[in-house]
Parts: C-alpha cells; sequence; structure tokens
C-alpha cells in the first residue's frame, strides 16, 4: 500500500473515531502516532487503518481502533499515571497508552504474542513499557498500587484482586465485563478513600479474560 493511501485511511479513521465521540485530543493524537500496520501480521496490513478488529494469532484479535480509543478516553490517563493493561496482545493498546501514562506495565498469557509485541515496542523505542508473561487476573501486585488498570479481555464477573491493586487516589478501572458474550458492557470503577464507584459505560464484545486453572 503506498503511504499516501496509507495517509488517507488513517485520516478516515480519526474522522470515525470523532463521530463515535472520541473528542480527547491527546487519545487522537496517540492513535495518529501509533502505526497499527506493525501490530497486525503482514497478511492484514492493508486493513490496519479500517475500524475493525483484526486477528493476531493464538484465536486472538487486536481491538477495534474504536474499542481502543474510548476505553483510552474514559480512562482518562494523564502523564503522572502509572498505569497496569491486562492482555497485551498485539502491545497495540499498550502503544497508544504508553504516550500517555508515565509508566506502562502489561501482562499476556500466551507468550509468543507477548514476545512479538516486544519486538514492537523495541523497534519503536517505546521504554516505558513493561511487561510480563503469565495470568493478568492476579494483576501485578509488587507494583500496586496503580492509578489506572485497563483490561482487554472480558472478565465473567468484577475483578476483586485487579480492584485491590487500584489506587483509592481516584485510581480508575476500565473492564468489558459479562457473564457470556452477548451480555458484555464496558465499565468503568473509580477509587477514593470514601469507597468503590461503579458505572456501566456502552455494551462490547470481547474475547474472554482466561483466568489460569486454580486462580479465581
Ligand atoms: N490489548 C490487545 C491489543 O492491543 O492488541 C488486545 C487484546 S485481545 C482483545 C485480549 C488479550 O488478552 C489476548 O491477547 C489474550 O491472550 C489476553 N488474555 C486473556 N486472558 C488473560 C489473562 N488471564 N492474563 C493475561 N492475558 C490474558
Amino acid at each position: 500500500m503506498s503511504q499516501y493511501i496509507q495517509d488517507q485511511k488513517k485520516i478516515r479513521l480519526l474522522l470515525e473515531l470523532r463521530r463515535a465521540g472520541v473528542t480527547d485530543t491527546r487519545v487522537l493524537s496517540a492513535i495518529e502516532r501509533v502505526p497499527r500496520d506493525q501490530f497486525v501480521p503482514d497478511t492484514f496490513r492493508d486493513q490496519a487503518w479500517e475500524n475493525r478488529p483484526l486477528p493476531i494469532g493464538k484465536g486472538q484479535t487486536i481491538s477495534q481502533p474504536e474499542v481502543v480509543a474510548l476505553m483510552t478516553q474514559a480512562l482518562q490517563v494523564s502523564d503522572r499515571h502509572k498505569v497496569l493493561e491486562i492482555g497485551t496482545g498485539s502491545g497495540y493498546q499498550a502503544a497508544v497508552l504508553s504516550y500517555l501514562c508515565r509508566r506502562l506495565y502489561t501482562i499476556e498469557r500466551h507468550k509468543v504474542l507477548l514476545e512479538e509485541a516486544e519486538t514492537r515496542f523495541r523497534a519503536l523505542k517505546l521504554t516505558n513499557i513493561v511487561t510480563r508473561w503469565g495470568d493478568g487476573t492476579l494483576g501485578w501486585p509488587e507494583q500496586a498500587p496503580f492509578d489506572r488498570i485497563l483490561v482487554t479481555a472480558a472478565a465473567r464477573s468484577r475483578p476483586e484482586t485487579l480492584l485491590a491493586q487500584l489506587s483509592d487516589q481516584g485510581g480508575i478501572m476500565i473492564t468489558p465485563m459479562g457473564a457470556d458474550a452477548w451480555e458484555q458492557a464496558v465499565w468503568r470503577f473509580t477509587r477514593t478513600k470514601d469507597g468503590l464507584q461503579e458505572e456501566m459505560l456502552w455494551p462490547v464484545r470481547f474475547v474472554p479474560l482466561i483466568p489460569e486453572p486454580g486462580q479465581q
């Protein structure tokens, strides 16, 4: 695909995101900066700037740009924040967050996906991303509390272990949640000293968050 066509597709995608309600210019410019075509397998490269999820191997997907942008906006990330992402996948969402936060911790259960994502982070010189291979439902207790937590796979029920690792100084966690694929929604949890507030934001469909046997 020529650079001209790719640029045109990128402009069209950014307009689509604005129409979908993404108004935060920091989020839009992070989406513009991260080369999504480098986060998908070669066979899908010409579709990388379209507003759709794409397969990345191991039965997993890179999420639709609109979903990435809306969830990132809902997370209200600043450059002072320490952020935890569960479900590195291709590394695309992590790359977007890395431009917006101080340090990003990200966990993936498929080793091969994580290694591919790490190669992309190195190539793009994203030095504020720290990775872990393992079960993200356990969080990253040694680094807790986190100012922000973003889960990019659908939990069946409230992920209490992760909520316990959220800062009580206005910490925000965004997660898709639902008992089955047809009943999922994106939820926002906000923790303060006074307790936990929860809001259902919009319906969505995500691959499941899979705890390792014996966990949760
Ligand atoms: N954020 C990813 C991206 O930008 O490409 C997309 C994530 S994909 C929709 C969901 C990811 O969550 C998959 O890569 C999947 O393997 C991972 N996942 C599911 N359950 C997990 C768990 N318990 N721990 C860590 N990763 C998990």
